[in-house]
Protein backbone atom coordinates (compact mmCIF):
# COMPACT_ATOMS: atom_id res chain seq x y z
CA UNK A 1 0.00 0.00 0.00
CA UNK A 2 1.24 3.45 -0.82
CA UNK A 3 2.02 6.61 1.34
CA UNK A 4 -1.70 8.27 2.75
CA UNK A 5 -2.54 11.36 2.06
CA UNK A 6 -2.33 13.50 5.56
CA UNK A 7 -5.20 16.31 5.85
CA UNK A 8 -4.90 18.24 8.74
CA UNK A 9 -7.98 19.50 10.35
CA UNK A 10 -7.55 22.86 12.56
CA UNK A 11 -10.56 22.94 15.62
CA UNK A 12 -13.05 20.81 16.05
CA UNK A 13 -16.36 22.31 16.28
CA UNK A 14 -19.41 21.72 14.10
CA UNK A 15 -17.57 22.38 10.72
CA UNK A 16 -14.00 20.67 11.46
CA UNK A 17 -15.49 17.65 13.05
CA UNK A 18 -18.03 17.07 9.91
CA UNK A 19 -14.99 17.28 7.86
CA UNK A 20 -12.70 15.09 9.83
CA UNK A 21 -15.19 12.30 9.74
CA UNK A 22 -15.79 12.67 6.03
CA UNK A 23 -12.58 12.79 5.00
CA UNK A 24 -12.77 9.05 6.53
CA UNK A 25 -14.49 8.00 3.36
CA UNK A 26 -10.99 7.27 2.02
CA UNK A 27 -8.86 4.84 2.95
CA UNK A 28 -5.79 6.54 1.88
CA UNK A 29 -6.29 9.63 3.98
CA UNK A 30 -4.92 10.07 6.91
CA UNK A 31 -7.05 12.93 9.27
CA UNK A 32 -5.55 14.61 12.09
CA UNK A 33 -7.47 17.10 13.95
CA UNK A 34 -6.14 19.84 16.05
CA UNK A 35 -8.15 20.93 19.22
CA UNK A 36 -7.47 23.22 22.41
CA UNK A 37 -9.55 21.39 24.40
CA UNK A 38 -10.41 17.46 24.77
CA UNK A 39 -14.56 17.57 24.82
CA UNK A 40 -16.74 18.71 21.66
CA UNK A 41 -18.54 22.35 22.83
CA UNK A 42 -22.05 22.38 21.26
CA UNK A 43 -21.73 26.29 21.45
CA UNK A 44 -25.56 26.58 20.79
CA UNK A 45 -26.14 25.27 24.47
CA UNK A 46 -24.01 27.86 25.99
CA UNK A 47 -26.59 29.95 27.40
CA UNK A 48 -27.58 26.73 28.76
CA UNK A 49 -24.85 26.15 30.58
CA UNK A 50 -24.55 29.86 31.65
CA UNK A 51 -28.64 29.25 33.03
CA UNK A 52 -27.16 25.76 33.80
CA UNK A 53 -29.34 23.65 32.31
CA UNK A 54 -26.84 21.90 30.07
CA UNK A 55 -23.18 21.56 30.27
CA UNK A 56 -22.24 21.80 26.90
CA UNK A 57 -19.75 19.54 26.14
CA UNK A 58 -20.14 15.98 24.37
CA UNK A 59 -17.02 13.52 24.55
CA UNK A 60 -15.17 13.49 21.07
CA UNK A 61 -15.13 9.76 21.33
CA UNK A 62 -19.01 10.02 20.89
CA UNK A 63 -18.63 12.57 17.99
CA UNK A 64 -15.67 11.85 16.13
CA UNK A 65 -15.12 8.77 13.73
CA UNK A 66 -12.58 6.03 14.80
CA UNK A 67 -9.17 6.60 13.16
CA UNK A 68 -9.09 10.25 13.14
CA UNK A 69 -5.96 11.75 15.65
CA UNK A 70 -7.30 14.35 17.69
CA UNK A 71 -4.28 16.27 18.83
CA UNK A 72 -4.73 18.54 22.34
CA UNK A 73 -3.30 21.60 21.30
CA UNK A 74 -3.78 25.16 19.43
CA UNK A 75 -2.50 26.25 15.87
CA UNK A 76 -0.71 29.27 16.27
CA UNK A 77 0.15 29.78 12.48
CA UNK A 78 -0.05 28.40 8.99
CA UNK A 79 2.98 27.93 7.18
CA UNK A 80 1.56 27.16 3.41
CA UNK A 81 4.72 27.54 1.87
CA UNK A 82 5.82 24.65 4.09
CA UNK A 83 2.62 23.37 4.13
CA UNK A 84 2.96 22.91 7.99
CA UNK A 85 0.73 24.08 11.21
CA UNK A 86 3.17 25.90 13.84
CA UNK A 87 1.29 24.31 17.27
CA UNK A 88 1.14 26.00 20.77
CA UNK A 89 2.93 23.17 23.20
CA UNK A 90 3.75 20.55 20.42
CA UNK A 91 6.03 21.82 17.34
CA UNK A 92 4.16 21.63 14.04
CA UNK A 93 2.90 18.92 11.84
CA UNK A 94 2.99 18.58 8.20
CA UNK A 95 0.09 18.72 5.89
CA UNK A 96 -0.88 17.66 2.27
CA UNK A 97 -4.41 19.30 2.50
CA UNK A 98 -5.15 21.71 5.44
CA UNK A 99 -9.31 22.58 6.55
CA UNK A 100 -9.22 25.50 8.35
CA UNK A 101 -12.08 25.50 10.55
CA UNK A 102 -11.32 27.62 13.55
CA UNK A 103 -14.94 29.23 13.90
CA UNK A 104 -15.67 31.95 16.00
CA UNK A 105 -15.83 33.28 19.38
CA UNK A 106 -16.06 36.47 21.88
CA UNK A 107 -16.46 39.35 19.67
CA UNK A 108 -13.39 42.57 20.95
CA UNK A 109 -16.03 44.91 21.46
CA UNK A 110 -14.78 48.46 20.84
CA UNK A 111 -17.47 50.05 23.40
CA UNK A 112 -15.58 51.24 26.12
CA UNK A 113 -15.37 49.52 29.17
CA UNK A 114 -17.15 46.32 27.49
CA UNK A 115 -13.77 44.61 27.46
CA UNK A 116 -12.80 45.06 30.59
CA UNK A 117 -16.58 44.89 32.76
CA UNK A 118 -18.70 43.05 30.43
CA UNK A 119 -19.02 39.13 30.78
CA UNK A 120 -18.65 37.42 26.76
CA UNK A 121 -20.80 34.12 26.23
CA UNK A 122 -19.47 32.96 23.16
CA UNK A 123 -16.85 30.36 24.05
CA UNK A 124 -17.02 27.52 26.81
CA UNK A 125 -14.55 29.36 29.26
CA UNK A 126 -16.26 32.95 28.61
CA UNK A 127 -19.48 31.23 29.49
CA UNK A 128 -18.14 29.16 32.56
CA UNK A 129 -16.65 32.58 34.39
CA UNK A 130 -20.14 34.44 33.34
CA UNK A 131 -22.11 31.28 35.63
CA UNK A 132 -19.30 31.28 38.47
CA UNK A 133 -19.80 35.27 38.48
CA UNK A 134 -24.05 35.02 38.67
CA UNK A 135 -23.32 32.21 40.93
CA UNK A 136 -21.34 34.59 43.45
CA UNK A 137 -23.91 37.51 42.79
CA UNK A 138 -27.37 37.55 44.83
CA UNK A 139 -30.92 36.74 42.79
CA UNK A 140 -31.91 40.33 42.97
CA UNK A 141 -28.34 41.59 41.55
CA UNK A 142 -29.65 43.46 38.04
CA UNK A 143 -28.03 41.67 34.93
CA UNK A 144 -28.09 43.51 31.46
CA UNK A 145 -27.68 41.03 28.40
CA UNK A 146 -26.23 43.27 25.59
CA UNK A 147 -27.47 42.15 22.06
CA UNK A 148 -31.04 41.42 20.50
CA UNK A 149 -29.79 38.63 18.61
CA UNK A 150 -30.29 34.63 18.96
CA UNK A 151 -27.60 34.45 21.59
CA UNK A 152 -28.61 37.54 23.22
CA UNK A 153 -32.48 36.66 23.84
CA UNK A 154 -31.63 33.43 25.14
CA UNK A 155 -29.32 34.31 27.45
CA UNK A 156 -31.95 37.07 28.67
CA UNK A 157 -34.18 34.35 28.64
CA UNK A 158 -32.44 31.31 30.22
CA UNK A 159 -31.50 33.59 33.16
CA UNK A 160 -34.92 35.27 33.64
CA UNK A 161 -36.07 31.76 33.91
CA UNK A 162 -34.00 31.83 36.58
CA UNK A 163 -35.08 34.24 38.38
CA UNK A 164 -32.67 37.12 37.49
CA UNK A 165 -33.79 40.54 36.99
CA UNK A 166 -32.95 40.98 33.82
CA UNK A 167 -32.46 43.67 30.85
CA UNK A 168 -32.28 42.79 27.19
CA UNK A 169 -30.65 45.91 25.88
CA UNK A 170 -30.90 45.21 21.31
CA UNK A 171 -29.06 48.61 20.18
CA UNK A 172 -31.57 48.40 17.56
CA UNK A 173 -34.67 46.09 16.63
CA UNK A 174 -35.51 42.96 18.53
CA UNK A 175 -34.56 39.45 16.62
CA UNK A 176 -33.50 41.39 13.58
CA UNK A 177 -33.93 38.19 11.15
CA UNK A 178 -37.60 37.14 12.79
CA UNK A 179 -40.90 38.17 10.57
CA UNK A 180 -42.69 41.33 12.35
CA UNK A 181 -45.55 38.65 13.42
CA UNK A 182 -42.65 36.33 15.12
CA UNK A 183 -40.90 39.48 16.69
CA UNK A 184 -44.22 40.66 18.26
CA UNK A 185 -44.69 36.76 19.61
CA UNK A 186 -40.78 37.08 20.79
CA UNK A 187 -41.57 40.47 22.55
CA UNK A 188 -44.55 38.46 24.21
CA UNK A 189 -42.36 35.45 25.70
CA UNK A 190 -39.97 38.08 27.16
CA UNK A 191 -42.40 39.95 28.81
CA UNK A 192 -44.48 36.95 30.45
CA UNK A 193 -40.16 35.90 31.66
CA UNK A 194 -40.05 39.39 32.66
CA UNK A 195 -37.19 41.02 30.90
CA UNK A 196 -37.09 44.39 30.30
CA UNK A 197 -36.56 45.09 26.55
CA UNK A 198 -35.01 48.20 25.61
CA UNK A 199 -35.12 48.47 21.83
CA UNK A 200 -34.82 51.15 19.16
CA UNK A 201 -31.63 53.26 18.26
CA UNK A 202 -31.25 55.05 20.81
CA UNK A 203 -30.56 51.62 22.69
CA UNK A 204 -27.11 50.90 21.73
CA UNK A 205 -24.45 50.73 24.51
CA UNK A 206 -21.96 53.37 24.56
CA UNK A 207 -20.51 52.67 27.50
CA UNK A 208 -19.68 49.60 30.07
CA UNK A 209 -18.67 50.37 33.57
CA UNK A 210 -18.10 48.35 36.60
CA UNK A 211 -22.15 48.91 37.89
CA UNK A 212 -23.43 50.27 34.91
CA UNK A 213 -24.63 50.97 31.08
CA UNK A 214 -24.71 53.77 29.23
CA UNK A 215 -26.75 54.00 26.24
CA UNK A 216 -26.95 56.11 23.14
CA UNK A 217 -29.90 58.07 24.09
CA UNK A 218 -28.62 59.38 27.14
CA UNK A 219 -29.86 56.64 29.52
CA UNK A 220 -27.85 55.02 32.34
CA UNK A 221 -29.41 51.64 33.22
CA UNK A 222 -27.72 49.81 36.57
CA UNK A 223 -25.96 46.97 35.88
CA UNK A 224 -24.30 44.19 38.33
CA UNK A 225 -23.76 41.77 36.02
CA UNK A 226 -23.38 42.54 32.06
CA UNK A 227 -23.42 40.04 29.54
CA UNK A 228 -21.88 41.27 25.91
CA UNK A 229 -23.97 39.13 23.50
CA UNK A 230 -23.53 41.33 20.46
CA UNK A 231 -21.90 39.38 17.86
CA UNK A 232 -19.18 36.79 17.73
CA UNK A 233 -15.55 37.62 16.42
CA UNK A 234 -13.63 35.53 14.25
CA UNK A 235 -10.00 34.32 15.63
CA UNK A 236 -7.27 35.96 13.35
CA UNK A 237 -4.83 32.91 12.42
CA UNK A 238 -5.78 32.76 8.80
CA UNK A 239 -4.78 36.74 8.98
CA UNK A 240 -1.52 35.86 10.82
CA UNK A 241 -0.85 33.51 8.58
CA UNK A 242 -0.68 35.77 5.44
CA UNK A 243 -3.69 34.19 4.03
CA UNK A 244 -6.26 37.00 2.64
CA UNK A 245 -9.43 37.20 4.59
CA UNK A 246 -12.34 39.50 4.70
CA UNK A 247 -13.24 42.80 7.10
CA UNK A 248 -14.04 40.42 9.81
CA UNK A 249 -10.53 37.64 9.90
CA UNK A 250 -12.84 35.03 7.73
CA UNK A 251 -10.65 33.41 5.25
CA UNK A 252 -11.58 34.49 2.10
CA UNK A 253 -12.27 31.46 -0.44
CA UNK A 254 -13.82 30.87 -3.64
CA UNK A 255 -17.16 28.47 -4.03
CA UNK A 256 -15.41 25.41 -3.42
CA UNK A 257 -14.30 26.43 -0.29
CA UNK A 258 -10.94 26.83 -1.06
CA UNK A 259 -8.19 29.65 0.05
CA UNK A 260 -7.93 32.48 -2.71
CA UNK A 261 -4.53 32.09 -2.00
CA UNK A 262 -3.79 28.65 -1.70
CA UNK A 263 -5.27 25.31 -3.33
CA UNK A 264 -4.13 23.25 -0.26
CA UNK A 265 -6.31 25.16 1.94
CA UNK A 266 -9.96 24.83 2.31
CA UNK A 267 -11.90 26.69 4.85
CA UNK A 268 -15.45 25.87 6.74
CA UNK A 269 -17.69 27.72 9.11
CA UNK A 270 -17.68 30.45 10.95
CA UNK A 271 -14.69 31.37 9.95
CA UNK A 272 -15.10 31.06 5.99
CA UNK A 273 -16.21 33.80 3.71
CA UNK A 274 -16.33 31.85 0.29
CA UNK A 275 -16.75 34.56 -2.72
CA UNK A 276 -16.62 37.34 0.26
CA UNK A 277 -20.30 36.41 0.51
CA UNK A 278 -20.30 34.83 4.10
CA UNK A 279 -23.01 32.32 4.91
CA UNK A 280 -24.99 32.92 7.78
CA UNK A 281 -22.95 32.33 11.47
CA UNK A 282 -24.57 28.61 12.48
CA UNK A 283 -23.83 25.55 13.67
CA UNK A 284 -26.03 24.27 10.72
CA UNK A 285 -24.52 26.30 8.19
CA UNK A 286 -21.16 24.65 9.78
CA UNK A 287 -21.88 21.68 9.36
CA UNK A 288 -22.76 21.58 6.02
CA UNK A 289 -19.68 23.35 5.34
CA UNK A 290 -17.60 21.37 6.84
CA UNK A 291 -18.76 18.42 4.98
CA UNK A 292 -18.63 20.25 1.79
CA UNK A 293 -15.32 21.30 2.70
CA UNK A 294 -14.08 17.42 2.79
CA UNK A 295 -15.90 16.43 -0.50
CA UNK A 296 -13.85 19.38 -1.93
CA UNK A 297 -10.06 17.69 -0.71
CA UNK A 298 -11.63 14.86 -1.18
CA UNK A 299 -12.20 15.67 -5.07
CA UNK A 300 -8.49 17.29 -5.73
CA UNK A 301 -7.28 14.21 -4.14
CA UNK A 302 -9.11 11.73 -6.72
CA UNK A 303 -8.30 14.25 -9.47
CA UNK A 304 -11.72 15.71 -9.80
CA UNK A 305 -12.66 19.03 -10.17
CA UNK A 306 -14.55 20.57 -6.53
CA UNK A 307 -18.10 21.34 -7.35
CA UNK A 308 -19.13 24.54 -5.83
CA UNK A 309 -20.72 24.79 -2.25
CA UNK A 310 -24.78 25.04 -2.31
CA UNK A 311 -26.92 25.45 0.67
CA UNK A 312 -30.26 26.53 1.71
CA UNK A 313 -31.43 27.79 5.22
CA UNK A 314 -34.70 25.97 6.23
CA UNK A 315 -35.53 28.13 9.07
CA UNK A 316 -34.10 29.89 11.93
CA UNK A 317 -35.13 29.11 15.65
CA UNK A 318 -34.82 30.35 19.11
CA UNK A 319 -35.56 29.20 22.53
CA UNK A 320 -37.16 31.36 25.62
CA UNK A 321 -36.10 29.24 28.56
CA UNK A 322 -37.19 26.18 28.82
CA UNK A 323 -41.27 26.17 27.54
CA UNK A 324 -41.22 28.24 24.86
CA UNK A 325 -39.58 28.51 21.24
CA UNK A 326 -39.97 30.33 17.64
CA UNK A 327 -39.01 28.44 15.04
CA UNK A 328 -38.86 31.26 12.29
CA UNK A 329 -39.64 29.18 8.46
CA UNK A 330 -37.28 30.84 6.03
CA UNK A 331 -36.98 31.47 2.49
CA UNK A 332 -34.27 29.71 0.23
CA UNK A 333 -31.91 32.66 0.22
CA UNK A 334 -32.37 32.81 4.39
CA UNK A 335 -34.78 35.78 4.75
CA UNK A 336 -37.69 35.00 6.81
CA UNK A 337 -41.28 34.32 6.10
CA UNK A 338 -44.57 35.14 7.67
CA UNK A 339 -44.50 31.27 9.05
CA UNK A 340 -43.27 30.12 12.15
CA UNK A 341 -44.08 27.79 14.71
CA UNK A 342 -44.34 29.56 18.49
CA UNK A 343 -44.37 28.15 21.73
CA UNK A 344 -44.19 24.53 22.93
CA UNK A 345 -43.86 23.46 18.94
CA UNK A 346 -41.29 26.04 18.68
CA UNK A 347 -39.33 24.88 21.63
CA UNK A 348 -39.50 21.09 20.68
CA UNK A 349 -38.48 22.02 16.83
CA UNK A 350 -36.02 24.18 18.25
CA UNK A 351 -34.65 21.32 20.52
CA UNK A 352 -34.65 18.71 17.86
CA UNK A 353 -32.43 20.89 15.68
CA UNK A 354 -30.20 21.56 18.38
CA UNK A 355 -29.82 17.82 18.80
CA UNK A 356 -29.79 17.58 14.82
CA UNK A 357 -27.03 18.94 14.65
CA UNK A 358 -25.08 16.68 17.07
CA UNK A 359 -26.47 13.66 15.09
CA UNK A 360 -25.20 14.78 12.21
CA UNK A 361 -21.83 14.23 13.44
CA UNK A 362 -22.41 10.97 14.95
CA UNK A 363 -23.96 9.58 11.58
CA UNK A 364 -21.28 10.66 9.60
CA UNK A 365 -18.95 9.00 11.83
CA UNK A 366 -20.31 5.84 11.39
CA UNK A 367 -21.17 6.34 7.68
CA UNK A 368 -18.62 9.20 6.11
CA UNK A 369 -20.47 10.29 3.51
CA UNK A 370 -23.97 10.38 4.90
CA UNK A 371 -24.83 14.23 5.57
CA UNK A 372 -26.75 15.41 2.99
CA UNK A 373 -28.29 18.73 3.21
CA UNK A 374 -31.21 21.23 1.73
CA UNK A 375 -30.00 22.45 -1.62
CA UNK A 376 -30.39 26.20 -2.86
CA UNK A 377 -29.84 25.83 -6.46
CA UNK A 378 -30.23 29.70 -7.63
CA UNK A 379 -30.32 32.59 -5.13
CA UNK A 380 -26.83 31.90 -4.10
CA UNK A 381 -25.54 32.35 -8.17
CA UNK A 382 -28.11 35.19 -8.63
CA UNK A 383 -26.46 37.64 -5.98
CA UNK A 384 -23.06 36.44 -7.28
CA UNK A 385 -24.08 37.52 -10.25
CA UNK A 386 -25.95 40.60 -9.19
CA UNK A 387 -22.65 41.50 -7.36
CA UNK A 388 -20.21 41.08 -10.31
CA UNK A 389 -22.34 43.13 -12.36
CA UNK A 390 -22.38 45.79 -9.38
CA UNK A 391 -18.68 45.81 -9.42
CA UNK A 392 -18.16 45.52 -13.84
CA UNK A 393 -16.71 48.31 -15.25
CA UNK A 394 -19.41 51.06 -17.28
CA UNK A 395 -18.64 50.97 -20.66
C1 LIG B 1 -25.22 31.13 23.01
C2 LIG B 1 -25.17 30.67 21.59
C3 LIG B 1 -26.34 30.17 20.97
C4 LIG B 1 -26.30 29.73 19.65
N1 LIG B 1 -27.45 29.24 19.07
C5 LIG B 1 -27.39 28.73 17.83
C6 LIG B 1 -28.54 28.11 17.23
O1 LIG B 1 -29.63 28.05 17.83
N2 LIG B 1 -28.44 27.61 15.98
C7 LIG B 1 -27.26 27.64 15.28
O2 LIG B 1 -27.23 27.13 14.14
N3 LIG B 1 -26.17 28.23 15.80
C8 LIG B 1 -26.19 28.77 17.05
N4 LIG B 1 -25.07 29.35 17.59
C9 LIG B 1 -23.89 29.57 16.73
C10 LIG B 1 -23.08 28.31 16.56
O3 LIG B 1 -22.76 27.75 17.80
C11 LIG B 1 -21.81 28.62 15.77
O4 LIG B 1 -22.15 29.28 14.57
C12 LIG B 1 -21.09 27.30 15.46
O5 LIG B 1 -20.55 26.80 16.67
C13 LIG B 1 -19.99 27.47 14.42
O6 LIG B 1 -19.37 26.22 14.21
P1 LIG B 1 -17.85 26.12 13.73
O7 LIG B 1 -17.52 24.68 13.60
O8 LIG B 1 -17.63 27.02 12.58
O9 LIG B 1 -17.01 26.76 14.93
P2 LIG B 1 -16.93 26.43 16.48
O10 LIG B 1 -18.11 25.67 16.94
O11 LIG B 1 -16.63 27.75 17.09
O12 LIG B 1 -15.66 25.48 16.60
C14 LIG B 1 -14.37 25.95 16.31
C15 LIG B 1 -13.36 25.12 17.08
O13 LIG B 1 -12.06 25.52 16.68
C16 LIG B 1 -11.24 25.65 17.83
N5 LIG B 1 -10.13 26.57 17.53
C17 LIG B 1 -10.16 27.92 17.44
N6 LIG B 1 -8.93 28.40 17.19
C18 LIG B 1 -8.11 27.32 17.10
C19 LIG B 1 -6.72 27.17 16.89
N7 LIG B 1 -5.92 28.23 16.68
N8 LIG B 1 -6.20 25.91 16.88
C20 LIG B 1 -6.99 24.83 17.07
N9 LIG B 1 -8.32 24.92 17.29
C21 LIG B 1 -8.87 26.15 17.32
C22 LIG B 1 -12.21 26.20 18.88
O14 LIG B 1 -11.70 26.04 20.19
C23 LIG B 1 -13.44 25.34 18.60
O15 LIG B 1 -13.37 24.12 19.27
C24 LIG B 1 -25.07 29.79 18.92
C25 LIG B 1 -23.91 30.26 19.54
C26 LIG B 1 -23.95 30.70 20.85
C27 LIG B 1 -22.68 31.18 21.50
Amino acid sequence: MGEKTDVVVIGGGYAGVMAANRLMKREDVAVTLINPRPVFVPRLRLHQLVGATHDAVVDYTDVLAEGVRLVLDSATRIDAAERRVLLAEAGSTGYDHLVYAVGSGDPVPRVPGAAEFAYPVATLEAAQRLREALFDAPAPAAVTVVGGGPSGIETAAELAEQGREVTLVCGGDLGPYLHPKARRTARKYLARLGVDLVEGPGSAVVEVRRDAVRLADGRTLSSQITIWAAGFGVPDLAARSGLRTDSAGRLLTDETLTSIDDERIVAAGDCSAPSDLPFRMSAYAAGCLGAHAADTVLQRIAGQRPAPVDLAFPAMCISFGRNAGIFQLGRKDDTALPLYFPGFAGKKLKEAACEASVKHLVTEAREPGAHHWPKDGKHRSALLAARHDRRAPIA
